[in-house]
């Protein structure tokens, strides 16, 4: 079970987790969440053709972040 609290502080439980974006820095390990979804017509699909129920995702993308591509030498 996963628990999440909202803006306003009321905690959540839920066994569902929500989908998950992000760039993560190879040079430094830092990721910043994506706030949008580029993933929402292939979920459709998805859904419409496999026999399996998806729940959430994750999506992360690897490279280097602009500090770090500034401090390389
Ligand atoms: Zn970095
Ligand atoms: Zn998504």
């Amino acid at each position: 079970m996963q628990s999440r609290t909202t803006a306003d502080g009321e905690a959540l439980y839920s066994p569902i987790q929500q989908d998950q974006h992000y760039l993560t820095c190879l040079q430094c390990g830092n990721s910043v969440p994506l706030d949008f979804c580029p993933l929402q017509e292939m979920e459709k699909q998805l859904r419409r053709s496999q026999a399996f129920t998806i729940y959430y995702h994750t999506l992360e993308f690897f490279g280097v972040c602009e500090p770090c591509t500034q401090s390389v030498d």
